[in-house]
């Protein structure tokens, strides 16, 4: 995902931390973000005036940097995470020191587990006056979180966020935990990055919070959020002063969209606004289908036509079992199960019926749930049917794991083989009443078949899969093939931005299956 580019070998300069806070409600999350947000150096000359904006910097005297995102709670997270945005480097976990770990604790343990981020444990409110730090660590113990004072390798700092102590150790702390991680991004490119919070707001229209992961943003540059696009006419801090431009893991608001981009969104910024409206124009239209087809269900189907076309190996489950011990017997087995190229991994297991935080679990994973032997509470089960997330229930473990086995088969690669015919360059477009868009072509290499499949590649890029070819002519006769050096002509619904110099690429694809 996201934090993975960080690792692009183009990606040279350093860059700064991107922080979530997490933990339980009226832990102190809200309040640490505003302590925290006093640290930099300007804040005291600003007057401490701020907008909310999904998302704020700090620099600090050294001259170092920390992005915040100022959207706690776990939902902001979750969602951005099912879309695929990791934006996250690091995650604070709040935990008050009076109260302990709680339910939405672990659930945060979870999360940043489940993305992949190092935490922090800050544990607040050491001001009061039953305070118990020690007591905070060691029940952090029981969830594989393992304070540096116990030999572990996670940093555990005492906060008040209400007194504002020790603010400097925690961001000393997010500083090393940074430095070790090496994250860098290539500021001297186009733009990429993640779309924090979007609103539409009266005076001045779609405003987008982004946060930038590489590249530089800058007023005037046309941006592609999602299905939204426009021409960056305004950048602006979480001060509401105009920047001319954004670097990497700067966070800003835009204006200029011509509609609000959602949350978790990639925002690109693309050469031309005849390129944005190509894109956006097939982004709406994805949408549409996508709407259509799935109401954006994570199914076991939907699962492993991504993880085809992604190419990516795994699939993510969540395993509740009625105790511990067959828990960590499915896990075993699932473990074994797979090969080198396809295997199961448990974004969590445990024990008890499944909760609607399995469910969020499952949602943000992309997983689905296995149950075995247990059954999904009510709110659950309506969660599960709101968010599209695939529950199955078994009794016996043998089922289970053959169900699986089934399941990561049919991921096996190549599911789809594809193979090249030929290709074919557009000479000129024709617009023919009744009969829509008509490419007259040159094949320039192997053939083009009726009944292929069919793709458009412009300048090396594939901008349209368009299904099957079914008419291709030569002159005025339908013909069944046509060979290198021949001109054709060939017909195609739906897609009305065809150009001369597309190449059209054919190909058949063979069905293979295969068994684990
Ligand atoms: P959130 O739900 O995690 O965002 O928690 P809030 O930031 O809203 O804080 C919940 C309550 O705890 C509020 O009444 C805060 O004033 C209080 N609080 C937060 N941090 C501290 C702290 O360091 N010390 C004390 N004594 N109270 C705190």
């Amino acid at each position: 995902g996201f934090l993975a580019e960080a690792d692009d070998a183009d990606a040279t300069t350093p860059r700064a931390p991107v922080v979530a806070v997490m933990g339980h409600v009226d832990h102190g999350k809200t309040s640490l973000l505003d302590a925290l947000r006093t640290t930099d150096v300007a804040a005291a000359e600003a007057g401490g005036i701020t907008q909310h904006i999904g998302a704020y910097q700090v620099r600090l005297k050294d001259g170092q940097r920390v992005t915040f995102l100022d959207t706690p709670g776990h939902a902001a997270f979750s969602a951005m995470r099912a879309r695929g945005a990791n934006v996250t480097d690091i995650v604070i976990l709040v935990v008050a020191a009076d109260d302990g770990v709680m339910p939405q604790t672990v659930e945060a343990i979870q999360h940043a587990k489940a993305a992949g981020a190092p935490l922090i444990v800050a544990v607040n409110k050491i001001d009061k006056p039953d305070a118990n730090p020690q007591k905070v660590v060691n029940e952090l113990l029981q969830h594989e979180v393992i304070a540096e004072s116990l030999g572990g390798d996670t940093q555990v700092i005492e906060v008040s966020a209400k007194a504002r102590t020790n603010l400097d150790g925690l961001l000393d702390a997010i500083l090393l935990q940074a430095e070790v991680m090496d994250l860098r991004a290539n500021p001297d490119r186009s733009a990429e990055g993640v779309v924090i919070e979007a609103k539409l707001d009266k005076g001045r229209g779609p405003v987008g919070t982004v946060l930038v992961k590489r590249g530089t943003l800058r007023r005037g540059d046309i941006v592609v959020a999602g299905s939204a696009w426009g021409k960056v006419r305004a950048l602006l801090d979480e001060r509401n002063a105009q920047l001319e431009e954004a670097g990497p893991a700067m966070p800003v608001e835009i204006l200029g969209l011509d509609e609000p981009p959602s949350p978790g969104e990639v925002f690109a910024v693309v050469d031309s606004e005849a390129r944005a409206r190509e894109l956006t124009e097939y982004r709406h239209r994805v949408k549409r289908e996508k709407t259509q087809a799935a109401g954006g269900a994570v199914s076991l189907a939907d699962m492993m036509a991504k993880l085809q076309t992604k190419k990516v190996n795994e699939l993510p489950v969540v395993i509740k079992a009625d105790v511990q011990g067959s828990a960590e017997a499915i896990v075993g087995s699932l473990d074994k199960m797979g090969n080198d190229e396809v295997r199961a991994r448990t974004v969590y297991s445990g024990a008890g019926g499944i909760t609607e935080s399995d469910v969020n679990l499952a949602k943000s994973a992309g997983a689905p749930i296995l149950g075995f032997n247990v059954r999904a509470s009510k709110q659950a089960r309506d969660l599960a049917e709101r968010e599209g997330v695939e529950i199955r229930y078994y009794s016996i473990i043998y089922d289970l794991l053959d169900d699986m086995k089934g399941v990561l088969s049919g991921m096996l690669a190549p599911l789809q083989r594809e193979t090249f015919l030929g290709n074919a360059q557009v000479l000129q477009v024709f617009d023919i009443t009744k009969v829509g868009k008509v490419a007259g072509c040159r094949v320039t290499e192997g053939v083009v078949r009726k009944g292929a499949r069919v793709r458009i590649v412009r300048d090396d890029v594939v901008v349209l899969e368009l299904g099957v070819l079914n008419t291709l002519k030569r002159f005025k006769d339908e013909v069944n093939e046509v060979p290198s050096g021949q001109e054709c002509g060939m017909q195609f619904q739906g897609f009305q931005d065809i150009k001369e110099g597309d190449y059209i690429e054919c190909f058949t694809v063979e069905e293979v299956k295969r068994t684990l």
